[in-house]
C-alpha cells in the first residue's frame, strides 16, 4: 500500500504572479506579506505581488525581519502583528527561511494563545493561507507542510502541520536569477538531498515517490555544473527550480533522514548553509547504510551509478573543501542530540551517539 498526498496548487511560469493575480482575490481579502531582509526586493518578487495586490484593491502589511534560520523570537513577533493585523492570509516570498518562517507566523497568527513550544507538542493547529513563492530553488517548502526553526537554545527543529502546505504556490524562476553563487549551489544540493533522503527513505516503495526523486536527481546532476560558466541561462534556472519542487513533493511523503539531522548544528553553530550542511555528512551517512544494504543506496541515489560518483559530484561544488573548526564539546553535545533526532527512525542501520561522534570527528579533522 502507499498514499501520495499534496494539496498545494501550483502555478508556473514567467510572469506567472502578474498572470494569476486574481489568485490573491481569491485567496483573501487582506495580505500579510512574509519576506526576508532584502531576497523579495532584490529578486523582484516583492514589487510584482504588490502590484498584483494593489490592482485589486487588497490592503497588505509587509513583515520583513525573518532572518536565515528563523528564529523563535522572530516568529512569535511576526505571529502577533498578523493577528493584530486583521489580515487573513499570508503571502511567503523567499527562500526558505523566509517561506518557514511565514508557515510559523500563519499558525501563531490564527492561534494568538499559543507560542513557538505549542507548534512541537504533537497537535494540529489551524493557519492562515498561505501563498508561498520561492526565491531559492532548494528547499521545495512552496510545497511541503514543514517548517524549520531555531529555537531558543539555538537548536534547528523543524514541525509539520497539514494546515500550512502553502494552498498556493507561484513559481516563477526569473526570481532565482540574483541569487548569488553561494546561495545558488548550496540551495540546489539541498534539493539533491532531499531526492536521494527521500527515496532512500521510500526504498522503492511508492512508484510515484520513486518517479519523482528520479526526475529530480537527473534534472539537478545535469542542470548545476553548466550553470557556473552560464549563471543567466533561464533553462537550467528553470529546470533547477522545478527539481527543487520536485524534491520538496517526495519529502512531503517521506520526510528526511540522518543527512538533516547531522547537518543542522553545522547550520546553527557554524553558520555552513543549509545545503552544504545537508552535502557534508551526505555520502559519510550513504556509505553506512551502503554497508548493509548496498542494493537500497544503489537505487536510492540513481542515476549516479555509485557513491564514488555522488561523491566526485559533490566535491566539484566544493563539499570536500569545507573546513570547519569543531570542539571536543561540540562533537559530545551535538552527539548526543543526533542521537535522539527523529529522523533516525527513518533512516536504514544505526544512527547512535557513537556514529555522531565518529562523523563530526571527521569533519572536524578536515
Ligand atoms: P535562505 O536561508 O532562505 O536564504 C539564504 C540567503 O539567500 C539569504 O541571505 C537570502 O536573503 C538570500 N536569497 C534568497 N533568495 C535570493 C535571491 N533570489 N537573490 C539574492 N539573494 C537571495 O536559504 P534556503 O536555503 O532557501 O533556506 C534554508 C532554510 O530552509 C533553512 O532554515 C532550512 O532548515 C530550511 N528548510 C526547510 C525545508 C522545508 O521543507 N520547509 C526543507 C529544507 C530546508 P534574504 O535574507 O534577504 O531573504
Ligand atoms: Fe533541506
Amino acid at each position: 500500500m502507499w498514499k501520495y498526498f499534496l494539496p498545494t496548487k501550483v502555478l508556473a511560469g514567467e510572469g506567472v504572479v502578474s498572470k494569476s493575480a486574481e489568485v490573491f482575490r481569491e485567496t483573501g481579502t487582506k495580505a500579510f506579506v512574509v519576506t526576508g531582509k532584502s531576497s523579495a526586493k532584490k529578486s523582484g518578487a516583492l514589487e510584482e505581488v504588490v502590484n498584483a495586490l494593489s490592482n485589486f484593491d487588497i490592503p497588505y502589511t509587509v513583515f520583513d525581519e525573518i532572518e536565515e534560520n528563523p528564529s523563535f523570537d522572530t516568529v512569535e513577533r511576526g505571529g502577533e502583528a498578523l493577528a493584530k493585523s486583521g489580515c487573513d492570509f499570508v503571502v511567503a516570498i523567499g527562500g526558505g527561511s523566509p517561506l518557514d518562517g511565514a508557515k510559523a507566523v500563519s499558525v501563531l497568527g490564527k492561534n494568538p494563545e499559543i507560542s513557538c513550544a505549542n507548534l512541537y507538542n504533537g497537535a494540529s493547529f489551524k493557519a492562515y493561507p498561505i501563498i508561498a513563492i520561492p526565491t531559492t530553488s532548494g528547499t521545495g517548502s512552496e510545497v511541503t507542510q514543514y517548517s524549520v526553526l531555531t529555537d531558543r537554545e539555538g537548536d534547528k527543529r523543524g514541525f509539520g502541520m497539514t494546515s500550512i502546505f502553502p494552498a498556493v504556490a507561484f513559481l516563477d524562476s526569473s526570481y532565482t536569477f540574483t541569487m548569488p553563487w553561494p546561495v545558488t549551489v548550496s540551495t540546489a544540493l539541498d534539493s539533491l538531498s532531499h531526492s536521494l533522503e527521500g527515496e532512500m527513505v521510500n526504498a522503492g516503495k511508492n512508484p510515484l515517490v520513486k518517479m519523482i526523486s528520479l526526475k529530480a536527481t537527473q534534472l539537478i546532476k545535469d542542470n548545476l555544473p553548466p550553470l557556473g560558466d552560464k549563471p543567466d541561462d533561464a533553462s537550467l534556472r528553470g529546470n533547477l527550480q522545478y527539481a527543487a519542487m520536485l524534491a520538496g513533493m517526495v519529502i512531503a511523503q517521506t520526510g528526511t533522514t540522518a543527512v538533516h539531522a547531522a547537518g543542522y548544528p553545522l547550520s546553527s553553530y557554524k553558520g555552513l548553509k543549509h545545503g552544504m550542511a545537508n552535502a557534508v555528512t551526505l555520502n559519510r551517512i550513504f556509505e553506512r547504510i551502503a554497508a548493509s544494504d548496498s542494493e537500497r543506496v544503489k537505487n536510492a541515489i540513481k542515476p549516479f551509478d555509485n557513491l564514488e560518483q555522488l561523491k566526485e559530484f559533490l566535491d566539484s561544488f566544493g563539499v570536500g573543501d569545507v573546513s570547519l573548526d569543531i570542539s571536543e564539546r561540540e562533537v559530545e553535545a551535538w552527539s548526543v542530540k543526533g542521537a535522539k533526532a527523529p529522523h533516525n527512525r527513518k533512516t536504514p542501520g544505526d544512527f547512535d551517539r557513537e556514529f555522531y561522534e565518529k562523523l563530526y570527528r571527521e569533519l572536524k579533522r578536515r
